[in-house]
């Protein structure tokens, strides 16, 4: 409905992106523009190419002690996306259940659904600030548990697993032999803590019970190059592999050589963007508490404001009309929180300018007057 709006010429104010409004760092391009001309063109193997997953053993054996060191340890795929979707079709069998915190990436459910599993929700509550509990994780397991599958920081929430929940939960996985997916996409994106409390950190001491999801999609500002990346046990990656080699063989090959650009030369762009990230968080966040009916404590990471906005809501709305109702009177594109199994809630994402910020506060402001 936005983009048919923008089509018409209608000037909206889009809260709805996830993804970084930053360029792609000038060293991943002009690596990829050379390897282009160079013709680096052709297949490569089909986990990825060897350099960049060498360098990523080493980035996460440097930055969390992890004990892997094989290529037969890091697959690198079209995005976390298919990192993820590959290891469920790996994994779950029909009748397996995954318990996934929620409310919780739309993606997250279908692909276990897709499957033939069941996603079990474990619900967070806006009042701890989406906080991933282990208690009410570990309480959901059941004698058809095969996987849990946590998200830190959340996409939609920005919740985030304290490093002792985080344990807890992967120490119980150990002993059922289960395993913990790790989707790490927004590990960078940490705005009030120094260090983030990655599961990277516990592989060395659980190396069979750790699998971990990592992207170069919004690190980098790289969403449309489709990089991303899965590390773990040679045995599950054995056929996380081969499922890839017969879907969509190695991703785009000087997407790969550009992805490892930026992992070696990047850091300044990324420290950059991270820090304006905090500013509009800080700004989001004082905008929408102003706004009457609407509460919202700061997201701890990724980019997303998870405004509760139910007592707004006009008889009989939920998050979806709501969503329609900003986007007709106010000119400003949100996510329903429907969409991620919380309806009192929309997903304001902070990838735009803070004078869009302050424009489209503005608006939802005088929409709600
Ligand atoms: N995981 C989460 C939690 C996400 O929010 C997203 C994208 O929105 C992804 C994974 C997918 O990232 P990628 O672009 O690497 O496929």
């Amino acid at each position: 409905m936005a983009a048919e709006l923008k089509a018409k010429g209608v000037r909206v104010v889009d809260f709805g992106a996830g993804e970084p409004d930053f360029d792609s760092p000038s060293v991943a391009v002009e690596k990829a523009r050379l390897s282009l001309a160079e013709g680096f063109t052709k297949y490569t193997p089909a986990a990825g190419l060897t350099d960049l997953r060498h360098a990523l053993l080493e980035r996460y054996r440097r930055d969390f002690g992890t004990p892997w060191r094989e290529l037969e340890e890091v697959v690198i795929t079209v995005g976390a996306k298919a990192a993820l979707f590959e290891l469920a079709l790996a994994l779950y069998d029909h009748g397996d259940e995954v318990i996934i915190p929620s409310p919780s990436w739309v993606t997250f459910a279908e692909q276990v659904r897709f499957c033939g599993a069941l996603p079990v929700p474990v619900e967070t509550s806006a009042d701890d600030g989406f906080r991933i509990h282990a208690d009410a994780v570990l309480g959901a397991l059941s004698g058809a548990t095969r996987a849990i599958l946590l998200n830190s920081p959340c996409n939609p929430t920005g919740g985030m697993l304290a490093g002792d929940d985080l344990r807890r939960i992967v120490e119980v996985a150990a002993d059922r032999d289960l395993v913990v997916i790790a989707d790490e996409t927004y590990e960078r994106f940490v705005y009030d803590q120094s260090s983030f409390p990655s599961c990277a950190a516990l592989a060395a001491e659980f190396p069979n019970t750790v699998l971990l999801v990592g992207s170069f999609s919004k690190t980098y500002a790289m969403t449309g190059w489709r990089v991303g990346y899965l590390l773990g046990p040679p045995e599950v990656l054995g056929s996380v592999a081969a499922i890839q080699s017969h879907a969509t063989s190695n991703p785009t090959s000087f997407a790969m050589t550009g992805a490892l650009a930026a992992l070696n030369g990047a850091e300044d762009d990324v420290a950059a963007m991270i820090e304006e990230f905090r500013c509009r968080r800080d700004l989001v966040v004082a905008g929408l508490n102003r706004l009457s009916g609407v509460s919202c404590k700061p997201p701890s990471g990724a980019f997303y404001a998870f405004p509760r906005v139910s007592d707004c809501y006009a008889n009989g709305q939920g998050s979806l009309e709501f969503a329609s109702f900003l986007l007709d009177e106010a000119g400003v594109a949100v996510v329903p929180g429907v969409a991620f199994g919380a309806d009192d809630h929309i997903r304001i994402s902070f990838t735009c300018s803070r004078e869009e910020l302050d424009e489209g506060l503005g608006r939802i402001e005088r929409a709600l007057a």
